[in-house]
C-alpha cells in the first residue's frame, strides 16, 4: 500500500546537490522514497520490490510544492472585493462573511480549495484557519483534508482583542480557551504519518494585546507547537503599536513579548526595513512570500533577495483565494519570478530556480518539516508531481524542466500528483474526488453564504465593468 515506481523520466531532485536526473527513476514503499536514480537502477529496485515502474516516456518529475499560506474558506469569496487595500478589504469582503461561516460552508470551501491547489502541483498546504465562529470548523477542514488526501498544516487562527475597533465579537476567543482547543486537536489528529501539523496563528498584532503576545510565546515553547502570524503586511503594524500600546514600533513590541523565535513563521513581511530583516535572521524568523496577494491588495514587494542574501528561509504562498484569487502555485512561482526582477531592475534577483527552492525545499525549511518533504531524496516522503509540458501548446517546447515550470507551465500540465505514495491525480483526473461535484458543491455554498452574510447589495455588483 502506498508503494509505486516511476521510470524513464526527468527527475528534478531538489536535494542537497539540486541533481537533475536526465534519465531516471523513483521508487516508494509505504509512503516513503526508498530509491531515486538512473533508469535501470530504478527498473531493478523497483522489480525487487515486485512493483512495475509507470514508463514517462520523458516527463518530468518534481517535489510536490508547498503553499506556505491560505486561508481555504475564502475560497467561497473568490472574486468579491475586488480593487481595495488591506485595510479596506478587510472589513468589507471577508468580516461579513468570517461572522457567519457554518460547517457546510467551510467544507465545500476546503474540498474546492484542495483541489484546487492539487491541480498546481501542491502536496502540503498550510490553511490558516482565522474564520472559526464555531470551533467544529477546524474538524471539518482538517478532516476534509485526510478525505482529499493533502498534507495539511492547519495553522488554528485566533483573535483576543479588537471589539472597540470594529472586530466582531463572535471572532474573539480566551487565549486559554484557544491552547486547550489547539492542544485538543493535536491529540485528535497529528498522527506518525504526518498529514496532519498543527500551529497556532494570532491573526496578527493588532489581534492580540500584550498579555497575549507573550503567552501565545509561552504556549509554543511550552507545547512545541509552532506559531505563525501575519506580520508586516503593511505598516498597519507599526501605526497599531505606536497608536494603542504607546510602543516605539512593532518590533519593539516583539522584542519585548520574546515572540520572534526559529518556530515563527512571518506571512508577508513587506512593510519592513534592515532593522526588521536583521531581527528576523538573528532570531532564525522564516517568512512566507505571498506576492500575488501582496499586488492584489497593493500592499507592496516584499524584500525577498535581502531575505534570501541574509540566509533566512523563506516559502512561497498564495494567500486565501480572496486576496489572489485562486491557488494555483504555478501562477505564483511565475509572479514571484517577475515582481522581483521588475521591483529590482535586475533580471538575476529572482532565478527560476531560486523560485522552486522557495516554493519546494525553502517551504519546507520554513515549515520546519524539510526533514521529511521538499526534496525527492531517500527517506523523505513520496511527495511529488509530474509535469508533461511535451503535450501541452503553453508548456511547449522545453529546453530546461525548471524553466518551463515556473515561467510557461500551466496547470493542464500536472498530470499526476503523489502524496505519502498515495496516487491522488492520475492522467488528469482525481481518483477519489468527483471533481465536478466539488465545484458544484462549492459555487451552491458560495452563494449561500454571501447571502447569509451582510453585505451591502451594490458590493455584490460589478462597479465597472
Ligand atoms: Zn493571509
Amino acid at each position: 500500500m502506498n508503494s509505486g515506481a516511476l521510470n524513464n523520466a526527468v527527475i528534478v531532485t531538489m536535494n542537497p546537490g539540486r541533481d537533475l536526473l536526465a534519465r531516471g527513476g523513483i521508487v516508494w514503499e509505504d509512503g516513503r522514497i526508498v530509491f531515486v536514480g538512473p533508469s535501470d537502477e530504478a527498473g531493478r529496485a523497483a522489480g525487487d520490490r515486485g512493483l512495475r515502474p509507470q514508463d514517462l516516456h520523458g516527463a518530468v518529475v518534481f517535489p510536490g510544492l508547498v503553499n506556505t499560506h491560505t486561508h481555504l474558506f475564502q475560497n467561497l469569496l473568490k472574486g468579491l472585493g475586488a480593487d481595495l487595500n488591506l485595510e479596506d478589504w478587510w472589513p468589507q469582503t471577508i468580516k461579513p462573511a468570517a461572522v457567519c461561516i457554518e460547517e457546510r460552508h467551510a467544507r465545500a470551501a476546503a474540498a474546492g480549495g484542495m483541489l484546487e491547489a492539487i491541480r498546481s502541483g501542491t502536496t502540503t498546504l498550510v490553511d490558516y484557519m482565522y474564520a472559526l465562529p464555531d470551533r467544529g470548523l477546524s474538524d471539518v477542514v482538517i478532516e476534509q483534508g485526510l478525505q482529499t488526501g493533502i498534507r495539511l498544516v492547519y495553522a488554528r487562527g485566533f483573535r483576543n482583542t479588537g471589539a472597540q475597533h470594529g472586530f466582531p465579537v463572535q471572532l474573539i476567543e480566551q487565549t486559554d480557551d484557544v491552547f486547550e482547543d489547539v492542544l485538543r486537536l493535536r491529540r485528535q489528529y497529528e498522527k506518525p504519518d504526518g498529514m496532519v501539523r498543527l500551529r497556532v496563528a494570532p491573526a496578527a498584532i493588532w489581534a492580540l494585546d500584550g498579555q497575549g503576545l507573550r503567552d501565545t510565546r509561552g504556549f509554543a515553547d511550552e507545547t512545541g507547537i509552532p506559531l505563525t502570524m501575519h506580520m508586516y503586511e503593511t505598516d498597519t503594524d507599526n501605526v497599531v503599536c505606536r497608536e494603542r500600546y504607546g510602543a516605539v514600533d512593532a518590533l519593539a513590541t516583539f522584542e519585548e513579548a520574546g515572540f520572534l523565535g526559529p518556530d515563527l513563521m512571518a506571512v508577508h513581511v513587506v512593510a519592513v526595513g534592515d532593522r526588521e530583516l536583521d531581527a528576523f535572521s538573528r532570531q532564525g524568523v522564516s517568512v512566507s512570500h505571498n506576492p500575488v496577494a501582496n499586488m492584489y491588495l497593493a500592499s507592496g514587494t516584499a524584500p525577498v533577495p535581502d531575505m534570501l542574501a541574509r540566509g533566512m528561509q523563506v516559502g512561497l504562498g498564495t494567500d486565501g483565494a480572496a486576496s489572489n484569487n485562486g491557488l494555483d502555485m504555478l501562477e505564483t512561482l511565475k509572479t514571484t519570478a517577475l515582481l522581483h526582477k521588475v521591483t529590482t531592475g535586475d533580471p538575476t534577483a529572482m532565478t527560476a530556480g531560486r523560485v522552486l527552492e522557495m516554493a519546494t525545499i525553502g517551504g519546507a525549511r520554513a515549515l520546519g518539516m524539510d526533514g521529511s518533504i521538499g526534496s525527492l531524496e531517500v527517506g523523505k516522503k513520496a511527495d511529488l508531481f509530474v509535469l508533461n509540458p511535451a503535450c501541452h501548446g503553453k508548456s511547449c517546447p522545453v529546453h530546461h524542466p525548471v524553466a518551463t515550470l515556473v515561467y510557461s507551465c500551466g496547470q493542464d500540465a500536472v498530470e499526476k500528483v503523489v502524496i505519502e505514495g498515495r496516487t491522488i491525480l492520475d492522467k488528469g483526473v482525481f481518483l477519489f474526488q468527483d471533481e465536478e461535484q466539488v465545484c458544484r458543491t462549492q459555487q451552491e455554498m458560495a452563494v449561500d453564504l454571501v447571502r447569509s452574510a451582510d453585505y451591502p447589495a451594490d458590493f455584490l455588483a460589478p462597479s465597472e465593468i
